[in-house]
């Protein structure tokens, strides 16, 4: 048997962020709320591997939740960013890098022809649908159940993410006046999208969608969907805004249109783009674009946007992330869906591994996963001794069986051996339990 992990330092630190902070954290799914215990208070990170405040080592496969695709502390965006950081921090005014990495996106994603910079992806989806309202005059946006967007009041119906680890059906605080715009459709069901705008049709302004879903699970489109919703939206006079936040540079080197080349009005971009420090982005065709002010009189701003260190985190990580990183992600996330996979059916133990591109996720259940209903209909009380074996042997996967995993290029030989060898028990513990 491995010796007991010493937490304590962690669970100190809890207790000392419980008392300052509401839940102890920053971000509610770090609270390690569906699976219980002490959430590791992280230390240093470098590579594919967590430090904890205990000293203890982890595989990382959260990722920050998506952005480090090269690993923790990558030598050349360390580099970028103390660089930067020597040169000033923050300027209020514009500088080169900024149109540096609107090129480096602008070259990846085609039909991103202008972009701004924001600070967050919610800031990002934020805007997007006061703009796609600003440019259509029309106020009802459509969303999918499931789909995470943000925080965004209008967008919170019906959420993915923390929204669903938490069972939370809506947010105190968003008003039925900012929800009521919002229709929540069931996920990959053309059919109620063009019910919908048979109904409301001249009062839609916009469709918003995960490009691939990664917020309730991993939940890939069926086939022609978005190609779908392009047809739906361009038929009634509507934006469709493709949600790139978690896939954008991450399952390609254009994200998830690198996957199925959708023409979408606005994307929105955020995680991989800004390497690990606080930025975002939006963008489409110039037409759009060009409504924001300065130009047009849709109004959106930010004291911090385009900020330099951030800027060239994000730079640095997209220009490191060339095809042999691209290569890389996918091979690893190959070899982790078939190590998942082999431990799940040793075990005995109903499974799928849905895959967008490098991203999958675990659901405990004969049944393919094909929307919202059918991720919460999984048996998600399968996951937390699962989740715990793992985080025992030294492997940090997420805290949630409605979150996605995220492999990076910098996971070695040496990570999937520990992970191989911690597999088996934790698939034992989650064929083991009983249904509460
Ligand atoms: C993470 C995420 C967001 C929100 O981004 P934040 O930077 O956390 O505000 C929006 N959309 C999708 C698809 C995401 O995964």
């Amino acid at each position: 048997m491995p010796t007991e992990q010493v937490t304590t330092a962690s669970a100190e630190l809890f207790a000392r962020a419980c008392a300052v902070t509401p839940g102890g954290v920053n971000s509610p799914v770090r609270a390690f709320a569906a699976v219980g215990g002490t959430p590791r208070f992280i230390a240093s990170a470098d590579g594919c591997r967590l430090t904890d405040a205990d000293g203890n080592r982890y595989i990382d496969l959260v990722c920050s939740w998506g952005p480090m695709i090269l690993g923790h502390a990558h030598p050349a965006v360390v580099e970028a960013v103390s660089a930067a950081a020597a040169g000033g921090l923050s300027f209020g005014a514009p500088t080169e890098a900024e149109t540096h990495l609107a090129a480096e996106i602008i070259d990846r994603v085609a039909p991103v022809q202008k972009l701004r910079l924001v600070n967050s992806g919610t800031e990002a989806t934020m805007t997007a649908i006061r703009l796609a309202r600003g440019a259509t005059g029309r106020a009802k946006i459509i969303k999918f159940a499931g789909c995470y967007h943000g925080h965004v009041d209008a967008l919170l119906a019906d959420a993915g993410s923390g929204v669903a680890t938490l069972g939370l059906p809506a947010s105190p605080g968003v008003t039925g006046a900012s929800a009521a715009d919002t229709l929540v459709l069931p996920y990959n069901d053309l059919d109620a999208v063009a019910d919908a705008f048979a109904r409301y049709g001249d009062e839609i302004a916009a469709v918003i969608t995960e490009a691939s879903p990664g917020n309730m699970g991993v939940v890939p489109p069926a086939p022609g969907f978005n190609a779908g919703l392009r047809r739906l939206t361009a038929e009634h006079g509507a934006l469709l805004i493709l949600d790139e936040v978690m896939t954008g540079f991450r399952v390609s080197r254009a994200g998830w249109y690198g996957l199925d080349p959708v023409e979408a009005d606005l994307f929105t971009f955020g995680k991989v783009m800004s390497g690990g420090l606080p930025a975002a982005a939006f963008g489409g065709s110039a037409e759009v674009m060009e409504r924001l002010a300065p130009l047009g009189p849709v109004y959106q701003a930010g004291t911090l946007s385009g900020n330099p260190v951030a800027v060239a985190a994000g730079l640095a990580t997209l220009r490191a992330a060339d095809a042999d990183v691209y290569t890389a992600l996918d091979a690893n996330a190959d070899r982790l869906a078939g190590l998942l996979s082999d431990a799940f059916t040793t075990a005995g133990v109903a499974h799928q591994i849905p895959r967008a591109g490098n991203m999958l996720s675990v659901f405990f259940t004969e049944e393919p996963v094909t929307d919202f209903a059918a991720a919460r209909a999984s048996q998600t009380f399968r996951y937390a001794p699962f989740f715990h074996a793992l985080l025992q042997a030294g492997v940090y996967p997420p805290c949630s069986a409605f979150e996605a995993w995220f492999v990076s290029a910098a996971l070695d030989d040496a990570a999937f051996d520990q992970i191989a060898e911690a597999l088996p028990a934790a698939a034992a513990a989650a064929a083991r339990v009983e249904q509460p």
